[in-house]
């Protein structure tokens, strides 16, 4: 269905000028659904008749003029950690099975405001926790490039239905790369706001000082549009920020210039570890920017090998904390034999959580209880100021920071679960910019060798996603030249 190649920009264009009806639209992404979910699962849950129902009005409001939103009709998917009033949400946990919430998250919220419709709920880790998509309690998501392939995680299913053309664009959560890695994994690009940007209200917590909401898409000026739509100033989220009004028009960062801005690549982040393909394809794609006038410069970032255990000890902790209110009374499942309160608790718990979640809690409650509490929860909290301090320090000689998104492409199904210390250490080059609150873009920038796409992160210092979504946004129109280049 050629509504699906469209990007989301490009499809409201063609809803506006009544090429395409939204209902048509929105047809066109179940066809997608249909042809590819029994192979992919990026979904959890389907709302077609919601979706439909919807369709209706907003072309009603379209028609009248009362509609003008830049993403007005287009179908979009819904991470499922992140609240959708009417929808079961269920944070790929057997304990939220059953939980329809009765609000929708606020990022939600705006999305429907400018006119977008909902069609489902994606296949995520459980409570965000991994990298790969595969401690669902509902099953695997299939890279859509090569099936026998993770597409990366948590936000696997986001940016699996998105590379798959299942919705024009996505919503997922980044905690400690959660958006990024898997946007590098399947070739789409992800971009992680500042903390703060983007209401955490309806957001279901993982690790609240860490998580962010952002926009998975098809292109940069997708991202762009996304982000300046869903991002907003929510007095029901006390970390949200209160950005200066011209702050929230990323779209006008869409320039193709990037003379004079000064680009740092940390030599800690690209040196053993890092697979040659991937290194070889970044370095390649900064060399285009700097043909373009960009100044690019190594240097080194330090601190970098305290990220993963001060950022596993930091989520843990407020994980165990945030999971704490899952206990059979409040939402979801309850265990169906149990005498007195207690072991209500416990059944109710054992049985809900999986594998990786249980392993959080635990390690999570352990780092904050008292004895241990100053080794490692406060630590860890003084590990995250220097991480801080480190990137200060470069962003006073840089405008952003390039980075690789993971050390590899995606691995294949099954290969990272048995190993999850492993699969922690695949987290090092987008944790840090979690810890710093520093906004992340992921762009495509080649394939290896089997095919697999390859993803290039750029970091800027905080409240200045203008200057990553332009140099991506220059970097994308690059290749786009490149590519016709080599197709003539
Ligand atoms: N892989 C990391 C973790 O498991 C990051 C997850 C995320 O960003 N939600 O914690």
């Amino acid at each position: 269905m050629k509504e699906m190649e469209f990007t989301a920009l490009e499809l409201a264009k063609k809803i506006h000028k009544r090429e395409i009806s939204v209902r048509e639209a929105v047809e066109a992404a179940f066809k997608r659904i249909e042809e590819k979910e029994a192979v992919l699962h990026g979904y959890i849950t389907l709302d077609r008749e919601g979706a439909l129902k919807r369709a209706e009005l907003v072309q009603k409001q379209i028609d009248s003029g009362e509609q003008t939103g830049i993403l007005a009709g287009v179908p979009v998917a819904v991470k499922d950690n992140i609240c959708t009033k009417g929808i079961r949400t269920t944070c790929a946990s057997k304990i939220l099975e059953n939980f329809v919430p009765t609000y929708s998250a606020e990022a939600v919220f705006n999305l429907e405001k400018a006119g977008t419709i909902v069609i489902g709920k994606t296949n995520m880790d459980e409570f965000a926790m991994g990298s790969t998509t595969e401690t669902s309690y509902y099953g695997v998501t299939r890279n859509p490039w090569k099936i026998g392939h993770v597409p990366g995680g948590s936000s696997g299913g986001s940016c699996a239905a998105v590379a798959a053309g299942e919705c024009s664009f996505a919503l997922g959560s980044d905690t400690g790369g959660s958006i990024r890695q898997p946007s590098s994994f399947c070739g789409v690009t992800g971009l992680k706001p500042t903390y703060g940007t983007v209401s955490r209200y309806g957001l279901i917590a993982y690790g609240s000082s860490l998580d962010q909401i952002g926009p998975i898409a098809r292109d940069v000026s997708d991202c762009a549009a996304v982000l300046e739509v869903i991002a907003s100033y929510d007095p029901k989220d006390s970390t949200s920020v209160k950005r200066k009004q011209g702050e929230y028009r990323f779209m006008q960062a869409l320039v193709e210039d990037v003379a004079g801005l000064r680009i740092g690549i940390p030599r800690d982040y690209f040196g053993e570890g890092l697979d040659p393909e991937v290194k070889a394809a970044i370095l390649q794609a900064v060399r285009v920017l700097e043909e373009r006038g960009a100044l690019v410069e190594e240097f080194d970032l330090s601190f970098v090998e305290y990220a993963i255990p001060a950022y596993y000890v930091i989520a843990s902790a407020e994980a165990s904390s945030n999971l704490a209110r899952f206990d059979g009374v409040k939402y979801g499942y309850r265990t169906e034999e149990y005498k007195g309160l207690h072991q209500m608790y416990k059944k109710t718990r054992s049985e809900g959580f999986g594998t990786e979640v249980k392993r959080r809690i635990m390690l999570g409650s352990f780092v904050l209880s008292s004895g241990y509490y100053e080794a490692y929860y406060q630590k860890a909290l003084k590990t995250k100021a220097l991480i801080k301090q480190a990137f200060d320090r470069a962003f006073a000689q840089f405008d952003l920071i390039v980075a690789p998104a993971a050390p590899t492409t995606a691995p294949k199904l099954g290969e990272s679960l048995a190993d999850p210390l492993k699969m922690y250490l695949g987290d090092i080059y987008t944790i840090s910019a979690n810890l710093a609150g520093l906004p992340g873009i992921s762009v495509p920038c080649g394939r290896d060798a089997e095919g697999l796409p390859i993803g290039m992160q750029l970091i800027g210092n905080c409240f200045e996603e203008d200057k990553i979504i332009r140099a991506a946004y220059t970097w994308e129109k690059s290749r786009e030249k490149i590519d016709l280049a080599a197709a003539e």
